[in-house]
């Protein structure tokens, strides 16, 4: 064994800079520590990035779908389509809503949502679509739109891969009543935990603010400020789901990082796809126009066995992996909803086969050579 052999590799590690612990430094050390100045700046930068008309930031992605969907009055006796190729988060927010879930497979190609597939899913009581677009890759937005307006369905986009992505030149997030972004470790800009809606709708802004802290109406968020009203009304018993400015300078810093970082990104992936995509077994993931990259994902074509082993060998030889996804509709917190192995070939198929290797703008090409040839040695 050399020295490189030795070096573990990570399967994520967030790109924090200097700038990042100077900023959240200073809001440390300025007194005040949650939602404030900062929060607003980020939001009015992060809106301008993805022209939007509102960015509502958040404590997490999670809040920010949730929170869109009660926003968008969806409740009991619901349903709402996705698919179950995606994180538990996209189906607990419809759940807490105390609407259904209702799944729909995926393509084979992009593994997101199977726009063919919609219609048959519609129910009269349909209310809403949550696509998401899996890996960076933008779901087909056009048939889907032309769906959901015919049917009269609202539109929240799950965008925790997607930030920098862009499907027929517009952001994803900008297409439904709302985006839902995540500043997650592992997301392509983090706050540590943080999240964004994004949308173009005065009402669903308005309404998602006063829901995201207590229903305290509007700016009730200054009621600590030295002259500040200190009269507020509670319109709605609300939650706490709020980002701090600690978070908000942070994602600041990480905004204005966002081109340079997904654009290494897309190097490191150009360079894996190079590698792998001559070698038998080994399917690489699709390079469409637009797509941004927030996780390289293989799949592996001799199935279920030969993945897991590959998990296993590599993880002996500290190369850090994960699955993205495990289909939902077979985990046990779903089982009321009914659905069987066998229901969403496409979704398991790709549940079987599929294999995430470290993707994070700090790592090396040579890091990435060394992950080629352990998956090639190892398969
Ligand atoms: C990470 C993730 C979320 C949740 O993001 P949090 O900010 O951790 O709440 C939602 N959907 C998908 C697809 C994700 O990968």
């Amino acid at each position: 064994m050399t020295d490189d052999d030795e070096r573990t590799i990570p399967f994520c590690k967030p790109a924090i800079g200097q700038a990042e612990i100077d900023a959240v430094v200073e809001v440390m050390k300025g007194g005040w520590l949650t939602m404030g100045p900062r929060v607003k700046e980020f939001e009015c930068a992060f809106a301008s990035y993805v022209k939007a008309n509102y960015a509502i930031s958040m404590n997490s992605c999670t809040s920010a779908l949730f929170l869109s969907l009660v926003g968008l009055g969806i409740g009991p006796g619901d349903e709402i389509i996705t698919t179950p190729f995606t994180f538990a988060a996209t189906v607990n927010s419809i759940v807490h809503t105390g609407a259904r879930p209702v799944f729909v497979d995926i393509l084979d190609s992009s593994l997101n949502i199977n726009p063919g597939l919609l219609e048959d899913a519609i129910t009269d009581r349909t209310r809403g679509i949550i696509p998401v677009h899996f890996a960076g890759v933008p779901a087909d937005m056009n048939p889907l739109t032309r769906i959901s307006k015919k049917h009269d369905l609202r539109v929240v986009e799950d965008c925790a891969h997607s930030l920098g992505a862009y499907y027929k030149g517009k952001a994803t997030g900008t297409f439904g009543d709302a985006g839902c972004f995540s500043f997650y470790a592992t997301k392509n800009i983090t706050t540590g935990e943080g999240g964004m809606v994004s949308t173009n709708d005065s009402r669903l802004a308005e309404e998602i603010t006063v829901l995201r802290l207590h229903g305290f109406s509007k700016d009730a968020w200054k009621r600590y400020d030295v002259g500040a009203s200190w009269e507020y009304e509670i319109r709605v018993p609300g939650y706490k789901s709020n980002m701090t400015d600690i978070q908000a300078a942070m994602g600041l810093v990480q905004l204005n990082r966002l081109e340079e970082m997904n654009h290494r990104r897309e190097k490191l992936a150009q360079a894996y796809s190079e590698r792998l995509k001559q070698i038998d077994g080994i399917v690489t993931p699709p390079n469409v126009k637009g797509r941004c990259w927030h996780i390289y994902h293989l799949r592996v074509a001799n199935g279920l066995k030969q993945r897991n082993k590959l998990i296993r060998a590599l993880n002996r030889r500290g190369i850090g992996t994960s699955v993205h996804f495990i289909s939902l509709h077979l985990q046990p917190a779903y089982a009321h909803l009914g659905y069987h192995e066998g229901d969403f070939s496409v979704s398991e198929a790709a549940s079987s086969s599929i294999l995430s290797v470290p993707l994070f703008p700090d790592m090396t090409l040579e890091d990435v050579e060394r992950v080629c040839n352990a998956i090639i040695e190892e398969l």
